[in-house]
């Protein structure tokens, strides 16, 4: 029978209303022929809730106490849906991360998979039965794991691969993935299928779903994801190996990112090693760099930027100063007030002129870029954040994208 692994977010089985509408669909598409999978999350926005209740009694709460709170949220989600399930006659079980067999790192609160054994899942598709797993979750050594924020997406993707699913579907409140940020962009288009390089480039770039790590499994294990609205139920967009024989477009979709911030060091002297200390201090405090860029030194001092996640600038910034006093550079500033607009598209590759369009169009609306980086589909812009908005559409509207 094929099999399809269903993945409902959070906003998707949020209250018993919405469980019972989940539970209606997962049984059409029982008896349309297709055997599933589902994978939930936890309800609503009930991950954040209890992650602030861990704060409210503990300045640092244990991992392993964490994942043993986190994943109740999903856990819960799972028999609930199960109990819906039964009562328009579709026999269902619910099993933890454990019970469906990952098997994971003891990082926790953000726990990798070692290995997957779906034996019991197997054993209860088999019966006919639809097992229901809890997302983001796993054991290691005994102990409840969690796969990290947005790991259901993970959870479902990895039980298409082991189970040999014909797709795996990710429900979630958007009816897709579109070329611009709809609530920016009212003239922005649902796409019909994205490959997995611009998925990836666009999830990096500001693309809030699917999680980056679930795309880069289904591009490593060539699982077809098909994201889409658990809420009107029409099909979304299908996330899939790029089709050789169609011509590729060459941008396919504007992202932008607010989230990140900017940090500038002055007067650095440009010596082999220098920046490399620098990012290794980083690097061992676990900040996340992005863009960086260096500029042509002058009488042997240069100026260094880089841009990390908002969170992350207090202590960058700070391991950049004590790293700006060792080795002599004469100013540290930051920057909160910036955005990063991207395009993507998989034909750049092989046209050029994508970059001078890109810049004459901000240029002709009085956006000043402050930096720049490109892959082979993908080029930034470092903008002001007041701009992003205006930036965002001017590249929409420049490339055609409505
Ligand atoms: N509920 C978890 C979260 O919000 C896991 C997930 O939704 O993927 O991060
Ligand atoms: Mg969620």
């Amino acid at each position: 029978m094929p099999l399809v692994v269903q993945k409902f977010g959070g906003t998707s089985v949020a209250d018993p209303e919405r469980i019972r509408e989940v539970a209606d669909h997962v049984a059409r598409t029982r008896r349309r022929g297709d055997a599933v999978v589902v994978v939930v999350s936890a309800m609503g926005k009930e991950t954040d809730e209890l992650i602030r209740l861990a704060n409210e009694v503990s300045p640092q709460p244990p991992g392993r106490e964490m994942d043993m709170l986190i994943t109740a949220g999903e856990r819960k989600a799972t028999a609930l849906l199960c109990m819906a399930l039964h009562a328009v006659g579709i026999p269902a079980d619910s099993f933890t991360g454990s019970q469906a067999g990952f098997i994971t790192d003891s990082n926790h609160t953000n726990a990798k998979i070692l290995e997957l054994r779906p034996d019991r899942l197997r054993q209860a598709l088999a019966e006919g039965r639809t097992p229901v797993v809890g997302g983001a979750q796993g054991v290691s050594e005994g102990n409840v794991t969690f796969l990290g924020r947005g790991g259901s997406d993970t959870t479902a993707v990895a039980l298409a691969h082991a189970l040999d699913a014909h797709s795996c579907e990710l429900y979630t409140d958007v009816s897709g993935v579109f070329t611009a940020d709809p609530r920016l962009v009212p003239a922005a288009q649902r796409m019909q299928s994205v490959s997995f390089e611009e998925m990836l480039e666009m999830t990096a770039s500001g693309c809030p779903k699917p999680a980056m790590r679930s795309v880069e499994f289904a591009r490593t294990w060539g699982v077809r994801l098909h994201v889409r609205s658990a809420f009107t139920w029409e099909p979304g967009t299908w996330v899939q190996e790029e089709d050789p024989s169609m011509e590729q477009a060459i941008v396919s979709a504007v992202v932008h990112d607010t989230s990140e911030a900017k940090v500038t060091v002055s007067g650095v002297p440009d010596r082999p090693g220098i920046a490399a200390r620098l990012f290794r201090l980083l690097a061992d405090r676990d900040v996340n760099v992005d863009m960086i860029v260096q500029n042509v030194s002058d009488h042997g001092v240069t100026d260094i930027s880089f841009t990390l996640p908002r969170e992350h600038l207090a202590t960058g910034e700070a391991t950049t100063a004590e790293w700006a006093a060792e080795v002599g550079a004469t100013a540290v500033t930051t920057d909160a007030a910036i955005a990063r607009v991207s395009l993507v598209g998989a034909g750049m590759k092989s046209n050029p002129g994508v970059a001078a369009q890109t810049f004459e169009t901000l240029a002709d609306n009085g956006i000043n870029i402050e930096m720049i980086s490109t892959s082979a589909i993908r080029i930034s812009c470092i903008v002001r954040q007041g701009q992003v908005e205006q930036a965002v559409q001017a590249l929409h509207a420049a490339f055609a994208l409505g």
